[in-house]
């Protein structure tokens, strides 16, 4: 092994890239059963590479939630304060990989590497992209801090995508994930050589601290649609007056450039009136909601309306803003 070679821990959190089936045509399978050593065992072709693993959680992503986060970022924190460590590699389902992804994007606050994936097949399906996706992820780390390149991203499908603006953009294709308009960063060829092919998107660099320091702002997410009159934002409002855990935000899924039914408008205005922050993003797949003169509420730039969550709540605990992707 060559002695220069840096360290890189990988992280598991659990999804589909840990889930086992019946067998191999098997279509249904739990997410997250197998450890993050057993996916590593499962990748050819690494042993120039120095490895640690961790097992953070293991959770299917679409559960994914804050208490997940704290401990994943902890770990990722205490990762990458080592010497000895080039880089951070995280297992995860492909649900909710764009919202950890952009999270982590904020808070990165050193100049290593960061980089996510995770798996459109279970481990034991005979489609299963987990290995590959692994190895590809840990190569393009290894390399990134080889190079002292920083920043996050997510390899997927032979892809190196920014982490501020990747997204899944199929529900059940291999190749699911794309940057929103944003082009990849590289790619990884089929024999493992990684191919670099603009720079890495500079990490918001907030620091981990933030997501210790309070309690989360509770940020709701909602869709305008044909039809939409607001009672789902009354029905908010007359909880809240009740409840110790009251919204401070909510993020609304707009039509086309960031437009709303007048009937969940007048709703909002009510809510906004109560201090609860209104944002907008877009519920069109791409283009997202850019900012304008005379704009009534905030615009998300191209994030999705999940990250739009992430980036209002991480605005309500005080962090300071980053630049929006695209
Ligand atoms: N439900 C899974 C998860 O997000 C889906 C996946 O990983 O593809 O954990």
């Amino acid at each position: 092994m060559d002695v220069k070679s840096p360290l890189v821990v990988v992280l598991g959190t659990g999804g589909t890239i840990a889930g086992t089936g019946a067998g191999p045509d098997d279509v249904a399978y739990q997410a997250a059963q197998l450890s993050v050593g057993q996916l590593l065992q499962a990748v050819p072709g690494l042993s120039g590479v120095a490895l640690e693993a961790r097992q953070v959680a293991q959770v299917d992503s679409k559960d994914m939630d804050w208490s997940v986060w704290q401990a994943l970022a902890r770990q990722v924190q205490a990762a990458l304060a080592r010497e000895d460590v080039g880089a951070v590699v995280i297992t995860h389902g492909t649900d909710t990989l764009e919202e950890t992804a952009y999270l982590l994007h904020r808070l990165l606050d050193v100049d290593k590497p960061v980089v996510l994936t995770a798996a459109m097949r279970a481990a034991t399906s005979a489609q299963a992209d987990g290995p590959r996706n692994l190895g590809d992820a840990v190569r393009v780390a290894e390399r990134a801090a080889r190079q002292g390149q920083s920043g996050v991203v997510v390899v997927m499908a032979g892809v190196i995508w920014p982490g501020c603006a990747v997204r899944k953009a199929h529900s059940w294709h291999i190749d699911a994930f794309d940057g929103g308009g944003c082009e990849p960063l590289g790619r990884v060829a089929d024999d493992g050589v990684v191919l670099d092919a603009m720079p890495w998107v500079p990490p918001g660099g907030a620091g981990w601290s933030w997501l210790d320091r309070a309690p989360p702002p509770r940020v709701e997410i909602l869709t305008s649609h044909a039809g939409a009159d607001g009672r789902v934002v009354e029905a908010l409002l007359a909880q809240d007056a009740k409840a110790g855990d009251p919204v401070k935000g909510l993020v609304v899924a707009c039509t086309g450039h960031g437009t709303i039914h007048q009937g969940l408008t007048r709703a909002l205005e009510k809510a906004e009136q109560r201090g609860i922050q209104v944002w907008r993003s877009s519920r069109v797949a791409r283009g997202g909601v850019q900012c304008r003169e005379g704009d009534r509420w905030p615009a998300a730039g191209s994030l999705t309306p999940a990250q739009a969550r992430v980036a209002l709540m991480l605005d309500l605990l005080g962090v300071p803003p980053a630049h929006l992707a695209g």
